[in-house]
């Protein structure tokens, strides 16, 4: 066993991209298990009747807690008492975090016995029983830690502490703040209360509230078998509409907001509904009774069912309702809805971002939709051999690497199959993909039936090589010679390559005429291959794939080298110019945070080695070392800023990264704003503030003819 529950777990992951701004949003898809149904949408009388919820809902699920919270945050105290139900006899293993003392535990009336310490969390093994149902009675109190509110989104992610205050309380399921039992999915009725002034949520349907100069009391049901449990508590102010779904039946939509972003409420909730209407009409209902946007005091960001958490800063930003937003209410349909088969590979972060990220770009114009496919690939490129998986490993984000795997590849995937077989076709298999597999644990394999069925085509090719290949496609465009044009018709031969073992691709062609550009798609499935393409004018040139809608490994020069390559790839070495003192201690946290691992270290004085390199200095240090190697600063930047940071592609194609900075003022000033610039193949900075940035110009694989 271990402290935490990796096979029942959702996983964190992130769910928007760098901004430059703030961290990450993340996204916490709670892993729910076995098929539920209409028990999510209990009519709010039968609800709080004398528990006739929980009735039918023990039924469904093998595991029931029943939670009595009391949390007070000025003091960061819980104390708390759970009766947990478990239908199954096999034994079990009742954990609870360390931190926690335990006033009372009683099995089946006795009590029981003595535990053991696994890490953070303290367990007991309760054999097997026949008899059922089995009772467990626990009762707990303990000490929150102290809400930190200097911590960045990926230090809160790391943390799994439950943590309290007045602006706030975050008890992540991870930290074993509520007993629970390992491995096992279970379904909820939480009360909770805290001192007045203060409100709190957890996900699911609120059942009950009230609030009085004694405290507020809340009790919350999620009565389908789920992950875990997430509190978050603070002096909310909420704002409350009630909007009808697709099918009529009611959706309460809330914002548990703090006073400072109160005033967003309204916005925020226009959107929810906005997006909930788009995906109910792509999809199908909204399979849930509410939906909340909880602010939280530090700059973080979780989806789970029926709620998004997200911090008080993030919420300001003008493009979270407008992407990020969309993509957790999205969840609720692929991964709180249909649950991704995490052993067989998570689909649902690449399906949710196409059908929310890449959607919204794709509404904002052609253009906006190809840099965002143009950053998939370029980011793709920018990885090391040892860094692709197949797109069946994925199951969650933990770290660069993944997310340019399992969101972005797999968002191209989806996005190569709707050219393939057509919008509409493509929208009914997903509709019927949904109402099959709702609240169903669905695979890979599940939804290449649902894309074969609604197509009527063999689909085992395209799924396979994309699944199961890691890497990329390399397609080069050889050659193209123009035919001599035969009454009136003009062709073209162009010859295509890939190395073995081939993969089976359609490959869009560009050809320009003097009449304008047109696409001929082809089908590539050997490692050369010679394709004869018709046009009515004379053809002038040839362009391989130029809107970027083939998932494949750009060449050189189709893409630039960015920042990211440094900062992702991990044969990446790093050279330190300054030898000691503060310089190189600025150097060296600034390449930490850089490349979030202690960096790989090589002396100035070696020669330049065969894989991605960051050098790191003070600009005469910078100069110096440039001309010893031959190189130069760029001209363009020549005396810019405070700071400077560029790419270059040396002669054997490996990426250089340097970083130069006037003095250790300016060098210290980037150790924040600089990691948000992967994206881009230079930056000037003033200080901290970037004040120019942008990405080499890249040239596409083109033949012209003559
Ligand atoms: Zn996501």
């Amino acid at each position: 066993m271990s402290a935490t529950r990796p096979m029942m777990k959702g996983t964190r992951s992130s769910c928007i991209p760098d901004s430059g701004k703030v961290a990450r949003i993340v996204s916490y898809v709670s892993l729910l298990i076995v098929g539920i149904t209409a028990i999510l949408s209990f009519p709010a009388a039968q609800a709080a009747e004398s528990g006739s919820a929980q009735e039918v809902s023990r039924v469904d699920s093998p595991v029931h807690y029943d939670i009595r919270v009391h949390i007070d945050p000025l003091e960061r105290t819980l104390k708390g008492r759970s009766v947990i139900t478990a239908n199954t006899r096999e034994e079990l293993t009742l954990v609870i975090g360390r931190r926690f003392e335990v006033l009372k535990a009683r099995v089946d009336g006795e009590s029981i016995g003595s535990s053991a310490t696994v890490g953070a969390m303290r367990a007991w093994r309760i054999p097997e029983e026949e008899k059922l149902p089995r009772r467990i009675e626990i009762e707990w109190r303990g000490e929150l830690s102290p809400l930190d509110t200097s911590l960045d989104h990926r230090q809160t992610l790391g943390q799994n502490e439950p943590v309290s205050g007045e602006s706030g309380t975050f008890l992540p399921d991870s930290s074993g703040w509520y007993p629970y039992l390992a491995g096992e999915l279970a379904s909820y009725d939480l009360s909770m209360e805290l001192p007045a002034g203060q409100r709190g949520v957890v996900a699911g349907r609120l059942a009950e509230e009230s609030e009085s100069p004694q405290g507020f009391r809340a009790r919350f049901e999620f009565p389908a078998p789920t992950g875990g449990i997430d509190l978050m508590a603070g002096p909310y102010i909420v704002e409350t509409r009630t909007i009808r779904s697709a099918g009529g039946k009611p959706i309460v939509l809330r914002t548990y907001f703090h006073r400072e972003v109160a005033d967003l409420a309204g916005e925020y909730l226009d959107s929810v509904k906005g997006y909930i209407d788009l995906y109910e009409s792509r999809i199908g209902a909204y399979p849930f009774t509410e939906f909340s946007i909880v602010s939280s005091p530090t700059p973080t960001g979780f989806g789970m069912p029926t709620l998004t958490y997200l911090g008080l800063e993030v919420l300001r930003l003008p493009f979270i309702r407008a992407t990020s937003l969309g993509h957790e209410v999205l969840h609720n349909w692929w991964g709180n809805g249909v649950y991704p088969d995490y052993a067989k590979g998570n689909w649902s972060e690449g399906l949710t971002t196409f059908m929310a990220d890449y959607a919204y770009k794709e509404r904002e114009s052609d253009a906006a939709a190809r840099e965002m496919r143009q950053g998939w690939l370029r980011d793709f490129a920018a990885l090391s051999p040892s860094q692709y998986a197949p797109l069946k490993s994925f199951t969650s984000r933990t770290h660069g690497a993944s997310q340019i795997v399992g969101y972005n590849k797999a968002a191209m995937v989806f996005l190569m199959l709707r050219d393939l077989l057509g919008r509409e076709t493509f929208d009914r298999a997903l509709q019927t993909f949904w109402r099959e597999q709702r609240f169903r644990v669905a695979s890979w394999e599940d939804l290449q039936r649902a894309f074969e069925t609604a197509s009527g085509r063999n689909l085992h090719v395209f799924f396979d090589q994309w699944l199961t290949r890691s890497g990329a496609p390399i397609v080069r465009l050889t050659k193209a010679v123009r035919m001599k044009a035969e009454g009136g018709s003009h062709h073209v031969l162009v010859t295509l390559e890939q190395p073995e073992p081939a993969y089976r691709l359609r490959v869009p062609i560009a050809v320009h005429t003097q009449q304008g550009e047109k696409i001929h798609t082809v089908d590539l499935e050997n490692t050369q291959q010679v394709f004869s393409i018709e046009t009515d004018v004379a053809p002038l040139e040839v362009i391989l794939d130029p809107d970027l809608r083939l998932f494949r490994h750009l060449m050189p020069q189709e893409a630039t080298p960015i920042l990211r390559q440094v900062m992702v790839n991990k044969t990446t070495v790093t050279v330190l110019l300054p030898e000691s003192g503060p310089a190189r201690d600025a150097a060296e946290i600034l390449a930490t945070k850089l490349q979030h691992r202690a960096p790989k270290l090589i002396p100035g004085t070696d020669n330049m080695p065969a894989t991605p390199t960051l050098v790191i200095g003070l600009q005469d240090q910078v100069d110096a070392w440039l001309a010893r190697h031959e190189l130069h600063r760029p001209e363009d930047m020549m005396g810019k800023g405070s700071a400077q940071a560029w790419t270059t592609r040396l002669s054997d194609s490996t990426t250089l990264a340097v970083v130069s900075a006037r003095d250790i003022e300016s060098l210290t000033a980037l150790t924040r704003p600089l990691p948000h610039y992967g994206r881009q193949s230079y930056v000037v900075f003033e200080g901290a503030k970037a004040v120019s940035r942008g990405t080499w110009p890249t040239r596409p694989q083109a033949v012209k003819l003559d």
